[in-house]
């Protein structure tokens, strides 16, 4: 069988493995082909190595709690390679509102406390926010209807909850406007705390999602590979044993021919038995625009976002103000550039050797789109300034990496998920073509790795049919 995967980002490599393994237990012949539109696999994922630092200028870790990633990582030998985050720090989230840096209290959890004590403690909300959350137990549930994140939140728990926190943490994460994402696709089990207990509040002071000492996310549940996120690539990249690997090859067309799949590219039409396509959504709604034209139609009204990571590198003895944390967002009344921080040697410190303040910063995203644009000058100038005020002092950087990732976070837009279960219905009529991303089930890495396993098997099906 002959398999061409168009797109090297984590999506179609893992599907590529995941063929491969299915091929070999089946024992049928495959032939791999990869197409790639720059200039090596990956996608997002792209380390630094820098002196004795291994920086991340794309995604840094993965969540454990979905188990796709961790299972490949340990199927491809690295388990004994993965790091947890170090704690050595304390375990804060910072929230910079009203001109200084003030922790969220212990237990908050997105967008709710899972403890009340720190929460009533806090000096963050003020205390007709706190009586608001406290009331949260008598608010209705919501209709049937999708509902954006924005009106969730403040629905069931107030405005200032939304700007203080939920508002930046969930922003920073998917980069988008919350008015335009959907509660069910990003966080279904909000929705399913409010659908099944009738209270948000009841059911994560019940079962409090973070540990001690934790705030924002679940930093305990993150890992990351010491040699750095692209060892990932680079172990795919050997396990898919790729027959033929045509990077810097941008695919502009496909057909289906009688035997299969013609696939297009600027190297001229090649044809193969089956296509997964692990490229972006609108993207491959273009490419199958002709092939079915509903489908093309769905895939190309996914929208998506940019973003620009700077990893920002100072000498530890000349920097003064780090917070005892593992992270700071910025409270969108602000009206800030910056959208968070991660405090990148405090969160992986094995990884940033020694003497070293290393803070990636985030700008872009949906609310802020011109960002992305900027030429580096500008985002060091704006870089500098906002780092200053948010630290209190004017800390020089050593090296900044500016890293800009344009149209590469799709946005779950209200809908989002009935959208792809119609696209996942229209796919089941085209045997040998797969989809896979992260336009479709999560943005996470290890949704993109399960959705590569899901292509994978679908090829598979198609093929011994
Ligand atoms: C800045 C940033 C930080 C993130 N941080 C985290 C994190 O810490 N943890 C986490 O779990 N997730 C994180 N994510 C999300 C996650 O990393 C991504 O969703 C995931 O890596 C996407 O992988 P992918 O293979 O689906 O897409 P991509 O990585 O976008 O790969 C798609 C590939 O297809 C190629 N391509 C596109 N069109 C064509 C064409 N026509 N022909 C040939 N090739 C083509 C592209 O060049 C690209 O290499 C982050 C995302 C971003 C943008």
């Amino acid at each position: 069988m002959k398999v061409a995967i168009v797109g090297a980002g984590i999506s179609g490599l893992s599907s590529a493995h995941y063929l491969r393994k299915l091929c070999l237990e089946g024992g049928i012949p495959l032939e791999l082909v990869l197409f790639e539109s720059s200039a090596r696999p990956g996608g997002v994922l792209d380390t630094l190595k820098k002196e004795d630092m291994v920086l991340e200028l794309g995604p840094d870790s993965f969540i454990t709690s979905k188990p796709w990633a961790l299972d490949l990582a340990r199927e491809l030998g690295l388990a004994n390679s993965l790091v947890g985050v170090g704690y050595g720090r304390g375990k804060n989230t910072f929230v910079y509102c009203g001109g200084e840096l003030r922790p969220l209290p212990e237990g908050f959890f997105l967008m709710a406390p899972s403890r009340l004590l720190p929460f009533l403690r806090s000096r963050l909300f003020s205390a007709g926010a706190k009586l608001r959350v406290l009331f949260e137990p008598l608010v209705p549930r919501g209709g049937r209807e999708d509902e954006s994140i924005r009106s969730f939140v403040e629905r069931r728990f107030g405005r200032e909850i939304f700007e203080k926190a939920a508002q930046p943490l969930l922003g920073g994460i998917y980069m988008a406007n919350p008015d335009k994402l959907s509660l069910s696709a990003t966080m279904p089990q909000f929705l399913e705390m409010e659908q099944g207990r009738g209270s948000v509040l009841w059911s994560l002071l019940r079962n409090p999602p973070t540990s001690r000492g934790e705030s924002g996310a679940r930093y305990g549940l993150f890992l990351t590979p010491l040699e750095g996120m692209s060892v990932i690539v680079e172990k795919l990249c050997e396990s898919a044993e790729f027959f033929r690997r045509d990077f810097e090859t941008t695919v502009l067309s496909l057909r289906k021919s009688e035997k299969g799949w013609l696939v297009g590219s600027d190297r001229g039409e090649e044809e193969f038995d089956a296509v997964v396509l692990s490229i972006q959504a609108d993207t491959a709604g273009q490419l199958l625009s002709d092939v079915d034209p509903q489908l093309g139609v769905r895939l190309s009204g996914v929208f998506y976002v940019s973003s620009v990571v700077a990893t920002v590198v100072f000498e530890e003895k000349n920097f003064c103000g780090l917070p005892e944390g593992l992270g700071i967002i910025i409270s969108s009344t602000e009206k800030m550039n910056l959208v968070a921080c991660s405090l990148y040697s405090s969160k992986f410190p094995g990884k940033c050797g020694s003497g070293k303040v290393v803070i990636r910063c985030f700008l872009g995203g949906e609310l802020n789109p011109e960002a992305a644009l900027w030429d580096e000058e500008k985002i060091k100038v704006v870089l500098n300034e906002e780092l200053a005020q948010i630290f209190g002092f004017d800390n020089h950087p050593k090296e900044i990496y500016i890293r800009r990732y344009p149209m590469s976070m799709p946005r779950f837009a209200l809908g989002h998920r009935e959208e792809i279960s119609g696209v996942m219905h229209r796919l089941s009529h085209h045997s040998g073509l797969a989809l896979c991303g992260a336009a479709y089930f999560g943005v996470g890495i290890p949704d993109c790795v399960h959705s590569g396993d899901l292509a994978a098997r679908k090829i598979y099906a198609d093929m011994i049919r």
